[in-house]
């Protein structure tokens, strides 16, 4: 049924958000490797958390290198998160 599965790619690839995250060099000299991380965003007197938020991480000195198309996503993402009063979502959900 080929029909049927393209009509599914093409669902779930409207849903999903792509990313690839490369390793590359930290300042320190180690090396940066995707990671997931919790961030947590304040909107007047809501709190809410994006919790497994795709970075890179250098396994030497921790520094986070964070992607500027995905930043933007996780804002939105708990700026909706905040109109639905929810207090966590997790970006791998979207
Ligand atoms: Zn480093």
């Amino acid at each position: 049924m080929p029909t049927i599965s393209l009509e599914l790619f093409k669902m779930g690839d409207k849903k999903s958000f792509d990313y690839a995250l490369e390793k590359m060099s930290c300042i320190c000299g180690g090396i940066a490797s995707p990671a997931y991380i919790d961030i947590t965003y304040r909107f007047n007197d809501k709190v809410i958390v994006v919790k497994n938020v795709p970075v890179l991480r250098c396994e030497n000195c921790e520094e986070i290198y964070s992607d500027a198309l995905i930043e933007k996503r996780v804002e939105e993402l708990a700026y909706k998160a905040m109109q639905e009063h929810k207090s966590f979502i997790s970006f791998t959900d979207f």
